[in-house]
């Protein structure tokens, strides 16, 4: 660890040490209470607060302030205001008023709304959100905000967070209440995103159309080495990463982001970075912020960092492993076994609220890592497939089994294992014990949901999560408040019933197997392969239903928040397409012909020579391209008729359809055809590097 280390990490941040430290005693414990029990903060408050922000940002040196939101996109969005303020002698003050920290208004026309912003409340505004703390960003101080309609609809990532975090809360704390947790205030999410990424050399990824366009390579015949020797995985990062590393981590303490573990990935050039984890709404800020840095210090290294779920075909996509357990505010993660009776009781209550809501809703799951990235990672290579399913492990599973049958446990104890009477036989958290294919895996003491993407925000994930699991604990303390039965065999027979009616989602085995596919569905699960299968879901009765009982989202709402999905599906393959068009047409047929026109040269030049001089290679060559080369010139075409097909008006879901089936089959059939071609290529042909330059060019 870096010597410098405490005096750097959490530099940049107004966080609770520096208002405490800065602001009056009355105003700091006002803060806290707005942040506790979610009480207002009157004006006076806020304006005490946003002087004390202002100073400590000009001493650090800002020179302006924004609110930084987070819109319906994957990024983030700020306005920037300068803190200067003119006076009528010519001079200018330094300004920043409590309403500017409380409200913003930003243009917000630009940003995706799904129909939300009819135009008479065309004006969106963003609000403060006190329970992330600001910081300072280039030279400007950054106000963590909430991004809403003056409807009051949410147009933001962060609204329904928000929303889905007190949603739990409240049904976590009904349930805790009725095991007498009396000291207990507020029950928190905590969320550790393990986040992965690609660094490829600057100079090369200016001569790729497709990165610079897409983020992916859409052509590319495979390097002779790709990631099958394992060697780089935990090997020695190189010098120049190594350097990329140590600056991103500095940025991210500035930050107050405690990146943590940092090794090398499966891919050659592929990389990790797991930050410690905290209160989800500050997770999520985070994620966004390292995204964002990551980018950002790989320039001054002359990298560039990509994020896309599946830059490379053919070697291991990158995702964001999500670690989700649940937190008391007096310290207790609710999802670590315990070591009373009545520990482990309220333990496998909370684990059975987690099983029955990931069965209860795969499909929110799936959907809320839907995007045109996601369908080239998950069922291939390394991913976990499209099936959702959960991971407990042999020792969790043979425990519940012995509850629900009234077995003794793995013979071991004498007794029948009885919750709420009985301690759980210890079982071994031991990391090598852990299932790495499994899509929703119970790590110990929290779950680690491996389906979503590198690029995407961690929010949509993480409002399902919530949303789900305080459903679940909502029917239970439903239920529990009002047994006639006593409270240990309530909870005993609850656990059971909800696990013996949930179980099939419960696989211990290979996910990435053919059999689990057959298996899976046997068990009648979903298997949702693509975005276009999964979106539908989103809006189903049952989900909108779900999100309104919580309030985490109106119909409205989600609906908004499904058509932005599908037209962002649908531009992404557009834009693909219409990159392969441009490279197809203007940098691989022309690279083959001129090769063609070569070998065509040294056939003539040999035939002067002697007639009948072997010219079996040449011939060959020129014979193979050639016909490759038409097959690619009707393929060109295939693509072109399938673009211009698109409709233009109509049903958004029709469209995505439309882009899956015509579209991309097409962009897929051309790359068979153009990868060919590169694979016979000479080197120097085509204008841009190779698979096998990209990745181990780092
Ligand atoms: P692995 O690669 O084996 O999955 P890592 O150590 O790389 O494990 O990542 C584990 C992640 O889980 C870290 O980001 C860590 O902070 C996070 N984590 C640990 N405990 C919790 C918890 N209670 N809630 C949420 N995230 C957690
Ligand atoms: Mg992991």
């Amino acid at each position: 660890m870096n010597d410098s280390l405490p005096e750097i990490f959490g530099s940049m941040v107004f966080n609770e040490q520096v208002m405490r430290q800065r602001l009056p005693k009355e105003t700091y414990r006002a803060w806290k209470a707005a942040i506790e029990r979610g009480k207002r903060l009157d004006s006076e408050t806020a304006n005490i607060i946003a002087n004390s922000m202002r100073d400590w940002a000009i001493e650090k040196g800002a020179t302006h302030y924004t609110h930084w939101f987070q819109p319906m996109t994957n990024v983030t969005a700020e306005k920037h205001d300068s803190f200067i303020s003119p006076q009528g002698d010519g001079s200018v003050i330094m300004e920043f008023r409590g309403k500017e920290l409380i409200k913003g208004e930003p243009d917000a026309s630009s940003f995706p709304s799904g129909g939300l912003r009819a135009t008479f409340e065309a004006r969106g505004y963003t609000a403060w959100d006190p329970t992330s703390y600001a910081f300072i960003k280039d030279n400007t101080l950054c106000i963590p905000t909430a991004f809403c309609s003056y409807g009051g609809q949410a147009l933001d990532k962060k609204t329904p967070l928000l929303r889905s975090m007190e949603a739990i809360n409240k049904q976590a704390m009904r349930v805790l209440k009725l095991f007498g947790n009396a000291n207990v205030q507020r029950v928190y999410t905590t969320v550790g995103p393990e986040q992965e990424y690609f660094l490829v050399d600057k100079a090369l990824f200016e001569k790729r159309k497709d990165l610079r366009y897409t983020g992916r390579t859409l052509f590319g015949a495979a390097a002779p080495k790709g990631q099958e020797l394992e060697d780089h995985y935990f090997g020695v990062i190189k010098p120049r990463v190594k350097s990329f590393m140590k600056e991103l981590d500095e940025e991210l303490w500035k930050l107050g982001i405690y990146a943590k573990t940092e090794h090398n990935e499966a891919a050659p050039s592929q990389h990790e970075l797991a930050p410690v984890f905290t209160t989800t709404n500050i997770a999520a800020d985070h994620n966004q912020l390292t995204m964002e840095t990551m980018k950002k210090v790989a320039l001054r290294h002359n990298l560039v960092c990509l994020l896309h779920e599946r830059p490379f075909a053919g070697v291991n996509g990158s995702g964001k492993h999500n670690n989700w357990s649940l937190s008391t505010d007096t310290g207790v993660n609710l999802l670590e076994p315990g070591e009373t009776p009545y520990e482990n009781a309220q333990f496998l209550l909370f684990l059975t609220a987690v099983i029955k809501a990931v069965d209860d809703y795969q499909d929110l799951l799936r959907v809320s890592v839907a995007n045109a990235g996601n369908d080239h990672r998950l069922g291939a290579n390394e991913a976990p497939p499209a099936i959702v399913s959960l991971f407990l492990g042999d020792e969790l599973t043979g425990i519940l089994d012995a509850i629900c049958h009234d077995q003794a446990y793995d013979g071991k104890s004498k007794s029948l294992m009885k919750v709420g009477v009985h301690v759980l036989p210890t079982f071994t958290k031991d990391t090598t014990d852990r299932n790495r294919t499994s899509p929703f895996a119970f790590t110990g003491n929290k779950f680690e949901f491996r389906m979503p993407g590198s690029s995407a925000s961690i929010s949509g994930p993480n409002v399902v999560l919530n949303t789900i699991v305080a459903d679940a604990l909502c029917e239970f303390a439903d239920r529990l408040e009002n047994t006639d039965k006593d409270f240990d065999t309530a909870v005993h027979e609850l656990i059971r019933d909800t696990y013996l009616a949930h179980r099939r989602i419960i696989f211990n085995g290979n996910n990435y197997s053919e059999e689990w596919v057959q298996e899976a569905e046997r068990r009648g699960l979903l298997n949702l392969k693509t975005t276009v299968d999964a979106l539908p879901h989103y809006i189903a009765e049952k989900n909108i239903a779900l999100f309104r009982r919580h309030r985490v989202y109106t119909e409205e709402e989600l609906v908004a928040r499904y058509e932005i999905k599908l037209e962002e599906y649908c531009k992404v393959i557009a834009i693909e397409a219409a990159t392969m068009l441009d490279m197809a047409k203007k940098q691989i047929l022309p690279a083959s012909m001129k090769y063609v026109k070569t070998l065509t040269d040294v056939f003539k030049s040999k035939q002067l020579v002697k007639n009948d001089l072997p010219c079996e290679a040449e011939l060959g060559i020129i014979m193979k391209l050639s016909r490759l080369n038409d097959s690619l010139y009707q393929k060109i075409g295939a693509l072109e008729e399938a673009v211009i097909g698109v409709s233009r008006d109509g049903d958004v879901l029709e469209r995505a359809r439309y882009f899956q089936s015509r579209v991309l089959s097409a962009m897929q059939d051309m790359r068979i055809t153009a990868d060919a071609i590169e694979s016979l290529l000479a080197d120097g042909y085509l204008p841009y590097p190779t698979y096998g330059e990209l990745l181990f060019g780092v």
